[in-house]
C-alpha cells in the first residue's frame, strides 16, 4: 500500500445528500428496498477471536413499522462470551497497534468508499429496521461516511504531533499511542453514524474493540462489521457481540482488560456505567476511561425579534423530524409573549400537516417510534402532558402494525412541570411563554441536560447574549437543533447531556489516545 499522507489528501468536505425528488435517485432508493427487503430475517452471528459463532439462545430485532417483520435474527451473548470477546481484544491489541497510523487510516478511507457505494442499502436497512424515513436514513448514512474520512484524516495530523520545546542538549518529543481495548456501545438511533463514529475512531487510533450494539438495531450494526471486515480491517481487531445491554453491559463494563468504555445513550445507563467503570478490579492496572454522551431536553427560544415562519419551521423539523427520537430534537419551544399566540397558532396548523405512517413510504414525514415500550412511555408522557399543559395539537396513537405516535403539542406548560425537564424521547413539544429575552434564557437553562439549543432572533445583542449565556454544547442560531454536521458542529453536552466528547471535532480522537513524552540526552 503506498504511504497516506495527509497533504496528498483531498480536504475534508460533508457528504453531500442524494435529492429523492431527481427520480433516478428515487429509483434507486426503491430497488435497494427490494433487495434488502428479500434478505430480511437472517440470521447473524457474533465476531470474536477472528471467528463467526453462535451464543446458546437468540433473539429478533423487528421493522417499528410492521412489528410482524423480523429483520434480523441474532445471537444473545451470556456474560462469559462478553468477557472471552474483551480478552481476544486484548490479545490482538499489540499486533494492530503497530500498524502504522497511515495504514489503518487508508483502510478507513476504503470504509469511506465501500458505504458510499452502498448508500441506498444502508439507507433501506435503517428504514426497515429503525423506521427512519428515506431523507433521516440518507443522513444517517452521510454522517457515518464524514465520520471515517474525517477520522482517517485527523489520524494523519495526530501522528505527526506539533514540536515541543527542545531542552539544551536533548532531543525531546511528544507521540500519540492508543489506550489499549474499547468497549464501544451506541444507541439505536444513530444506529449507523453513532457506532460508525465511536468504533472508527477507536480503532483508527491503534485500539481494539469490543462492539456491542443496541437490540434495537443489531442489524444496522453486523451490516458495518461485514464492511469494515471487506475494507480490510483484520477481524481479531473488532469483536462484535449482540445482547441486551443489561445482561451483558456489566460484564464488558466491568473487565479489567477493558481500558475505555465509548458509550452513548440515555443518562441512566451513562451514569450506572461511569459508576462501575469507576470500580477497581483485581488485575486492573489502570483508571478506565469513560466517554458517555446522554441525553437531552433541548430547548428553542423564538424571541419577538424572530423571523416567525422561519422559527415554526425550525422547530417543527427539529421536534419530529425522526419522531423526536433524536438527542438534540427540540422538547421545549420557548416563546416570547409579544409574538406566542401568532407563533403557536402557525405552528399548531404545520404540524397538522404532517404525515405519519411506515417509513418506507417516502410519502410520511415521520415513520414509528421505535418499540412497543416507547411507544408505551411516550403515552404515558402524554398523559402527564394533559395534566400539565394544554393539549393543542395530536396525543393519540395511531392504529396500525406500527408503532405510531400523532405529532403532539402541549402549549403553556409551566417550568415545574415534568414534561418540561424530562426527556420524553418522541414527537412531544412542550411550548412555554416567556416574559421577554432574558426570561426566555433562564428558561431554556432551567435543565439539568445541556446538549443543544436554538435562538431564532434578528437582534445582533440577543444572539451574542445567547451566545453568551445559553449553556449548551451546541448552540445555533437562526436554525434547527438537530443535523449537527461532521467538521462543522463537533459535538456533546454539558452536565447531565455527557462528558461533551464532540464527536466530529479536532478534540475528538485525543479521547482515544494517550501521550508519551520523551526526552532524549544527546550523546
Ligand atoms: P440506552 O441507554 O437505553 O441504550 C444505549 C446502549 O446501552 C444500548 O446499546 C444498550 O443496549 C446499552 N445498555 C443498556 N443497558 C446497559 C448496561 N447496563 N450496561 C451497558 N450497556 C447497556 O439508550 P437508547 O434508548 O439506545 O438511546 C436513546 C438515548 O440516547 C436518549 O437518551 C438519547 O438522548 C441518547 N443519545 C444521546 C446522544 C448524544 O450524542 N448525546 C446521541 C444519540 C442518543
Amino acid at each position: 500500500m503506498p504511504e497516506l499522507n495527509l497533504n496528498d489528501l483531498p480536504l475534508f468536505r460533508n457528504e453531500p445528500y442524494t435529492d429523492f425528488s431527481v427520480p433516478e435517485h428515487r429509483k434507486a432508493m426503491c430497488e435497494a428496498l427490494v433487495r434488502v427487503r428479500s434478505q430480511l430475517g437472517k440470521e447473524y452471528d457474533l465476531l470474536i477471536d477472528g471467528r463467526w459463532r453462535k451464543a446458546p439462545s437468540r433473539f429478533s430485532s423487528i421493522n417499528p413499522s410492521r412489528y410482524t417483520e423480523i429483520v434480523g435474527v441474532h445471537q444473545r451473548a451470556t456474560p462469559e462470551i462478553a468477557s472471552e470477546a474483551v480478552e481476544a481484544a486484548w490479545r490482538f491489541f499489540p499486533v494492530w497497534r503497530r500498524v502504522p497510523a497511515t495504514e489503518r487510516a487508508a483502510l478507513l478511507l476504503r470504509a469511506a468508499e465501500l458505504l458510499r457505494q452502498r448508500k441506498m442499502e444502508f439507507n433501506a436497512w435503517m428504514i426497515y429496521e429503525v423506521g427512519k424515513t428515506w431523507p433521516e436514513a440518507e443522513a444517517d448514512t452521510s454522517e457515518a461516511i464524514d465520520f471515517c474520512e474525517y477520522y482517517a484524516r485527523e489520524m494523519l495530523r495526530y501522528q505527526n504531533p506539533p514540536p515541543v520545546l527542545q531542552f539544551p542538549g536533548e532531543r525531546d518529543e511528544m507521540r500519540y499511542i492508543p489506550l489499549g481495548v474499547g468497549v464501544i456501545i451506541p444507541p439505536w438511533n444513530f444506529p449507523l453514524a453513532i457506532l460508525t463514529g465511536m468504533t472508527t475512531a477507536a480503532l483508527v487510533t491503534g485500539n481494539t474493540v469490543v462492539i456491542k450494539p443496541s437490540s434495537d438495531a443489531p442489524t444496522v450494526a453486523a451490516k458495518f462489521v461485514e464492511l469494515l471486515l471487506e475494507a480490510g480491517f483484520p477481524p481479531p481487531a473488532i469483536q462484535f457481540v449482540t445482547g441486551p445491554g443489561a445482561e451483558i453491559g456489566d460484564a464488558l463494563v466491568l473487565h479489567p482488560k477493558t481500558r475505555f468504555v465509548s458509550f452513548t445513550g440515555s443518562k441512566e445507563v451513562g451514569l450506572r456505567i461511569n459508576e462501575l467503570a469507576a470500580r477497581h478490579q483485581p488485575g486492573q492496572i489502570w483508571i478506565k476511561r469513560v466517554v458517555a454522551e446522554m441525553g437531552g431536553k433541548d430547548a428553542i427560544i423564538v424571541d419577538s425579534e424572530a423571523d416567525l415562519d422561519r422559527a415554526v419551521q425550525g422547530v417543527l423539523v427539529s421536534a419530529y423530524g425522526y419522531q423526536g427520537q433524536k438527542c438534540s430534537a427540540c422538547s421545549r419551544a420557548i416563546v416570547d409573549q409579544a409574538v406566542y399566540d401568532v407563533f403557536l397558532e402557525k405552528l399548531i396548523a404545520a404540524t397538522q400537516r404532517i404525515t405519519v405512517g411506515p417509513a418506507e413510504d417516502p410519502e410520511n414525514f415521520m415513520g414509528p417510534v421505535i418499540n412497543e415500550r416507547a411507544k408505551q412511555s411516550i403515552l404515558n408522557y402524554i398523559e402527564i402532558g394533559k395534566r400539565e399543559g394544554r393539549l393543542v395539537c395530536g396525543g393519540n396513537e395511531i392504529p396500525g402494525e406500527g408503532y405510531f405516535i400523532e405529532p403532539t403539542i402541549f402549549a403553556d406548560v409551566d417550568r415545574t412541570a415534568r414534561i418540561f425537564h424530562e426527556e420524553i424521547f418522541g414527537p412531544v413539544l412542550a411550548v412555554t411563554k416567556a416574559r421577554d429575552f432574558d426570561h426566555a434564557l433562564e428558561l431554556a437553562n432551567d435543565s439539568e441536560y445541556g446538549l443543544t439549543g436554538s435562538v431564532y432572533t434578528r437582534n445582533r445583542e440577543k444572539i451574542e447574549k445567547a451566545k453568551e449565556e445559553f449553556h449548551v454544547g451546541n448552540l445555533y442560531i437562526n436554525r434547527k437543533s438537530t443535523g449537527a454536521m461532521v467538521g462543522v458542529h463537533p459535538f456533546g453536552g454539558f452536565n447531565m447531556s455527557g462528558t461533551d466528547s464532540k464527536a466530529g471535532g479536532p478534540d475528538y480522537l485525543l479521547l482515544f489516545l494517550q501521550a508519551k513524552s520523551i526526552g532524549e540526552v544527546v550523546l
